[in-house]
Parts: structure tokens; sequence; C-alpha cells
């Protein structure tokens, strides 16, 4: 079976990394079928540490069409990638195209092959967030309504699509995010960050705070990253923060502006960076989905800037977010309590997603092939 894999943003990479690894094992072993995994990078993100840096810690064979699309209006991003996926597409005539999460990558990977009538698989199917307007929710809604299989996280995602019809070729497999969580967390790692904290004299763990933020809703203006900047600036401890490349001008004048000190804007970190930063510190505040269910799974205690009613009941997920964020209402929420057993348990059930991705994926192939 020939699967081509489109990607194009770093929690995709980490995602895929997991999937990439099942394959060479699956076939190492002669699980099932032979496996051929064809991945292109639309060149959504570009820079070496928004994603040369996973291929590397996550040893994911580089891509082998690399499209290079970045920048550029929304429209002619989509466009431009779907130009080039069609070609990638018709040159390679794959049995399946799988995608992942909900970005633009996703979208116009999902869109082409549909319309070219290649089987299209969807990774993170029935994710929702309750609201229309966000650009990621567009996404996941129109990518669901074109797959031919789909593969969820959880069962509130599976009855997600229940609700809006979909229910043929539905799977529950688990979370790739935690599946690697899980396997790399654990593993002993300095980084320069943590390095510099202790040189600072900073001790570590839980003695820094970590924040990340580039949703569209919380930097289309000053307004969010202000407030969640104002907050961490005010605590006792400083805050490391990754700097996303949409927002460094905004960030690099807001420090300036008000003079912080006791925030660390950073560079993007790499994953094992990231995630171990998350697991040593003290509270994480982020709009990143995918840096959100890192910190659950840690077991840190977070707040959430943005409105996601949809997050499970039964994780402390719903205590904490936050929409149109303001500096009380952050270190309000920083002061909660949070249940830090719930996320660790729930993380190890991870273990052998890529795999059942792939048993999934191989039943599913048997019935139409
Ligand atoms: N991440 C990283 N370096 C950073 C910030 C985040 O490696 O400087 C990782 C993070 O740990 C998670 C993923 O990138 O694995 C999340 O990506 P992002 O926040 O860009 O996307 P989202 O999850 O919001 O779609």
């Amino acid at each position: 079976m020939k699967i081509l894999t489109i990607v194009g943003a770093r929690p995709q990479f980490v995602k895929a990394a997991m999937v990439s690894d099942a394959i060479a094992k699956w076939n190492k072993d002669n699980i099932g079928a032979e496996v051929e995994e064809i991945m292109v990078h639309t060149g959504q993100h570009y820079d070496d540490n928004m994603s040369g840096v996973f291929f590397r810690q996550l040893g994911i064979p580089a891509p082998k069409y690399n499209l290079g699309v970045s920048g550029g209006s929304q429209i002619d991003n989509l466009s431009r990638m779907m130009t080039g996926v069609e070609s990638t597409i018709m040159d390679e005539q794959p049995d399946v195209v799988l995608i992942y999460g909900d970005t633009n990558s996703s979208l116009a990977g999902a869109l082409t092959a549909a319309k070219l009538g290649f089987k299209v698989i969807h990774v993170e199917a029935g994710d929702r967030a309750d609201n229309k307007n966000n650009p990621e929710e567009m996404n996941r809604i129109m990518i669901d309504h074109i797959s031919n299989l789909l593969l969820c996280t959880t069962e509130t995602a599976r009855r997600n699509l229940a609700g809006e019809g979909i229910t043929d070729n539905v799977f529950v497999v688990g979370n790739l995010m935690g599946e690697a969580f899980f396997r790399y967390a654990s593993k002993p790692w300095k980084d320069r960050i943590l390095l510099s904290l202790e040189q600072g004299n900073i001790e570590v763990p839980e003695k820094y705070y970590y924040m990340t933020c580039h949703r569209q809703e919380n930097t289309r203006n000053d307004n969010a990253l202000k407030a969640m900047m104002m907050a961490m600036e005010s605590l006792e401890y400083p805050t490391v923060f990754p700097v996303h490349p949409r927002n460094k001008d905004r960030v690099l004048r807001l420090i300036n502006e008000f003079s912080f000190q006791n925030i660390w804007a950073v560079e993007p970190v790499g994953y094992f960076e990231s995630i171990h930063l998350i697991k040593g510190a003290k509270q994480v505040v982020t709009d990143s989905g995918g840096v959100l269910t890192e910190t659950f799974f840690a077991g840190v205690p977070y707040v959430y800037v943005m409105d996601m009613p949809k997050i499970p009941k039964r994780t402390p997920f719903d205590v904490s977010r936050l929409a149109k964020p303001l500096k009380e209402d952050i270190l309000a929420k920083l002061n909660q309590p949070f249940d830090a057993s719930v996320g660790p348990a729930i993380c190890e059930r991870n273990i052998g997603t890529g795999r059942r991705i792939l048993e999934k994926i191989e039943e599913w192939y048997l019935l139409f092939s």
C-alpha cells in the first residue's frame, strides 16, 4: 500500500513522526502488507527551528517533496499548496492520502486529493472548538466532511462527527501527541534554556513559567498578548516564552514599550526542548492546542487562552480556558486548584496510537482495494 503523507506545520511533524516510525516497524516485522510512505512537506513552516529541528530530533525521513509554499495571503497560500499537492499526487498515484490535524496544509491536501478522486484519511478527525469563526475549526469541518477514513483521538471527537451525520469509517485510535510525549518526555534532556536558567541561579524545576501564543484570535492586535505578558511580568518567577515567527515584531515592541524584565522571549525551541520546558514549568499559559495537550499530559497546571467549549468535562481543561484574556483573569486562573493526576494517566493510554492507525488503515483499505 502506498501512503502519501502531507505535512507542513510543526505539530504535524510530531504526529507524522509517530506514524512513520510505526510504518518502519510494521515493514521490518512483516506485520501486514508492505507500506510505502511518500512524505510531502508543503513548506508552511520552513525555518529550521520550526521545521528542520523536528525532523532531526524525531528521526523523520526527509520528505521526498518540499513544495516551498509559505507566506502570501491565505487564499494565495492555499491555491499554491493545492497546485503543488496535485502534481505530487498525480506523479505518485498513491493508494491513500494521509492528513493530520487542521492547518492550511491539511485542508489543501484533503481538498486536492478528494477533488482528484483519491481516498483521504484524516487523523485527529472530529475535534471541535464550537467556534466556526476560528480558522482551524473551518479547516477541521471541511476536511472531515470530505474524508473517507476518520481517525479520532477521543470518544468526544467521534460523538462530534456523529452529531454532524458522519458515522461511517470513524474509529477512535488515540492521540499521537500523547504517544510522542510519553516516549520522549521521560528521557533526560538538558537544553540551552534550562541550562541558562540554572546558570542564572534559577532553580529548576518549577521555578519558571512557560508561555506560547500564536493563534490568529490572539495576535490580530496587541490586546491578548499584552494581557498575557503583563500577567506573566507580575509573577514571582520568570516566564520562558518561545516566540512564534508570526509574533516576533509585536513581542519585541511590547517588551520595549513596557520594559518587561521577567519575560524571557526566545526564538522557537525544538520539540525536545519544548516538552522538557513544559514538564519542568510551574505553570503554562498558552493558546496552542498541542502545548495544551502536552501540559495536560505532563500534569502541569495551565491557563488556556482560547474559548473552546467542547473540551471534555472530565479533564481539568474546562476550569482553565479563557477567551479574551485580561491580566487579572489570567492571574485568577493561575490560582485555581488543579488535579495533576488525570493527565499522566490518560497520556499512557495513547501508547501504540501510530500502530493502531496503521491497523485501521489496512483493515479499511482491504475492504475497497
Ligand atoms: N513547540 C515547539 N517549540 C516551540 C513551541 C512549541 O517544539 O517553541 C511544540 C509543542 O511542544 C507542540 C507543538 O510544537 O509539540 C505545538 O505546535 P503549535 O503550538 O505551533 O501548534 P498547535 O498545536 O497550536 O496547532
